[in-house]
């Protein structure tokens, strides 16, 4: 399959250091900090105080409007305190501070098996919306949201996206291996909320393992598994469905517009977990990885575990580690404290030594326009990124900034390796702060 989309790099893919290691469930910490605003959108309120207790999968967290999402707690126990915590998305987040038990009680109801084949459509949006599912590539982007489309848009397509085209990570890949049909089942279910006709698996070539899997998983079936092009960004939703479809996403638009619904291998499989035994999303896949990490691995880890906790578990770090990164190196977040804790939204913990962070570090632009080149949103990086630094928000508003997929292409062909992300993030937010007064 031709990758088709303008721009896009080939970044050192290093993966085969966790790909081939299963996924190892870790078993219940001393101590955790779940995050309240795990989700894009408006931030839940808590529904716990300081000194209840929890049961596991018990709402502790509601969502405030239509774009939020529930939060559960992952384990049964104590809460400690209420209050602000370090955050993996870059700052202090208000988050519960649990103590668990030993008893490990799930909420009543919690683990009460169904068959999906009775689940009416529908009730899957409120099923899901209940079970506090976001998008589990890293978008977090409530899940329910877009299983209800306005009604003049149809959607005719479903991709499953395992494309996982950041370098270092492959929780999806071991998921795809270890859980494809519960994955299957999680698509279908998909499907039947929007009554989408096709239904395409969407693997970058780099996993035929993981291909021939979810292809003999789904022989028989209306469902299609498509090995694609190795390229990065891939796995973006617009340049997915341009890939697969040709269809362009219109700039500011969402793939509904042009008839497409993307949701990622781990979101298919809280689906299936929220649907079959009634288990809200309170835990996930996470690779934990680098030349930082003794043991690099995929690692099932209940939300709201310390990265420092993750990490231990994974043999510890190593000396000569220089960075720890939230999620890939493309478009992850540079963390300064062990004590952030693993949420909806991360895929992986990154651990690099000297060696990898220099071909991913920063200096100042020499105008070169190879950005131009890789940006595959056809943006102008470079002009953004300087009026970013100046402050100059209304001009990267002018210059599309709104447009920016984070993908994190400019600043990987960049020889000056500016840190041109970070500037988009805080020009975005900055944007979003002002339009609504
Ligand atoms: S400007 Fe945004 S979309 Fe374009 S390459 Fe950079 S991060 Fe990706
Ligand atoms: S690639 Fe880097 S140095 Fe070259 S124009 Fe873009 S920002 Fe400037």
């Amino acid at each position: 399959m031709a990758a088709g989309f303008f721009g896009g790099v080939h970044p050192a893919y290093s993966k085969e250091m966790a790909s081939g290691s299963p996924i190892r469930k870790m078993p219940v910490p001393e101590s955790l900090v779940v995050q309240l605003h795990q989700n894009l959108g408006a931030p839940p309120e808590p529904v716990i105080k300081r000194g209840d207790e929890v049961k596991r999968g018990q709402l502790i967290a509601k969502a405030a409007g239509f774009v939020s999402a529930n939060v559960h707690s992952p384990v049964s126990g104590k809460v400690k305190s209420i209050g602000m915590y370090p955050s993996p998305v870059g700052s202090e987040g208000e988050a519960a501070a649990i103590i668990p038990d030993q008893q490990q009680e799930w909420a009543e109801g919690a683990g009460d098996q169904s068959d999906l084949s009775d689940i009416k459509k529908k009730d899957i949006p409120e099923l899901i919306k209940e079970a506090g599912i976001v998008g589990m590539g890293g978008a977090a982007f409530p899940t329910h949201v877009k299983l209800m489309p306005p009604e003049n848009k149809n959607i005719d397509i479903l991709i499953i996206n395992g494309a996982e085209c950041e370098p270092f990570l492959t929780a999806d890949h071991r998921l795809m291996l270890e859980n494809g049909s519960e994955i299957l089942e999680g698509a279908r279910l998909f499907a039947r909320a929007i009554e989408a006709e096709d239904i395409v698996v969407a693997i970058e070539n780099n996993k035929p393992d993981a291909i021939e899997k979810m292809r003999e998983l789904a022989r028989g079936t209306d469902i299609r598994v498509e090995g694609m092009d190795v390229i990065y960004p891939q796995g973006a939703e617009k340049q997915l469905i341009f890939s697969l479809t040709g269809r362009k996403v219109p700039a500011g638009g969402l793939p509904m517009d042009v008839g497409a619904l993307v949701q990622n291998v781990g979101t298919c499989y809280a689906a299936f977990q929220a649907a079959s035994r009634n288990i809200p999303l309170i835990e996930r896949v996470v690779t934990v990885t680098g030349s930082g990490v003794r043991e690099p691995g995929n690692v099932l880890v209940p939300i709201g575990t310390r990265f420092g906790d993750v990490i231990d578990f994974c043999g510890g770090m190593r000396e000569e580690t220089v960075k720890l990164i939230s999620g890939g190196p493309m478009m992850g977040v540079a963390q300064y404290s062990l004590e952030a804790s693993v949420t909806k939204g991360t895929s992986g913990i990154l651990l690099l030594g000297m060696d990898e962070v220099e071909q991913f570090e920063n200096r100042a632009c020499i105008r070169c326009g190879r950005c131009l080149e890789a940006c595959p949103m056809r943006l102008n990086p470079s002009a953004l990124s300087i009026f970013a630094e100046r402050i100059e928000y209304d001009r990267t508003e002018e210059y599309n900034v709104m447009d920016c997929i984070e993908c994190g292409c400019c600043a990987y062909v960049c020889p000056s390796r500016r840190p041109m992300v970070h500037h988009f993030r805080k020009a975005k937010a900055e944007i979003r702060k002002k339009a609504r007064g």
